[in-house]
């Protein structure tokens, strides 16, 4: 009964990395995707949509996108016709701007609806951040007993990713 995390490559995560220092100080979305019950390899960028949705209607969506993500109706509509196929949508990442990798409210609002996931089959990816630089990424799964995400992965910032085998970041 141990909990199955699923692999992702280091290319892949590398990736999504890139993707968090490229937007930095915005936060980033995406989608990580592989073969089911195969190594995630795949990574899909989404538009934040968040700015757009602040400047249409602030009262609604206070936050911008430097404290939040949104991912839009076309990548929405992706990800639910990939769930049928070979290669669906196994992770939802997104990365925090200077701030480590924890599931925020607003994270848990944005993967909620009505108490219950939005996608049940979906695992998610934080990435925290400090000036650009990717500081730790840890994964969080919905528990359907606790009714709450928690953490049952965590990957190390870039410093310790790019690292030669073997050597020390330190040192
Ligand atoms: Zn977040």
């Amino acid at each position: 009964m141990g909990i199955v995390v699923p692999a992702i490559s280091p290319a892949a995560l590398a990736e999504v990395y890139a993707h968090a220092r490229e937007v930095y100080p915005e936060e980033c979305c995406g989608f990580l995707i592989g073969a089911r019950d195969g190594v995630i390899d795949e990574v899909r960028r989404c538009e934040n949509w968040q700015n757009r949705l602040h400047q249409r209607d602030p009262q609604r969506f206070p936050r911008d996108a430097r404290t939040a993500y949104n991912i839009g109706p076309k990548d929405i509509a992706f990800a639910d016709a990939s769930f049928g196929g070979e290669r669906p949508v196994r992770l939802v990442y997104h990365s925090h701007v200077d701030a480590g990798a924890y599931f925020s409210a607003e994270d848990r609002r944005a993967a909620l609806f009505d108490g219950e996931p939005v996608w049940p089959q979906v695992d998610y990816l934080v990435v925290g951040t400090q000036g650009r630089r990717v500081t730790e990424a840890k994964l969080f799964r919905w528990d359907e007993r606790q009714k709450e995400f928690v953490e049952v992965a965590r990957y190390p910032g870039e410093e310790e990713l790019f690292m030669s085998p073997g050597g020390h970041p330190n040192e």
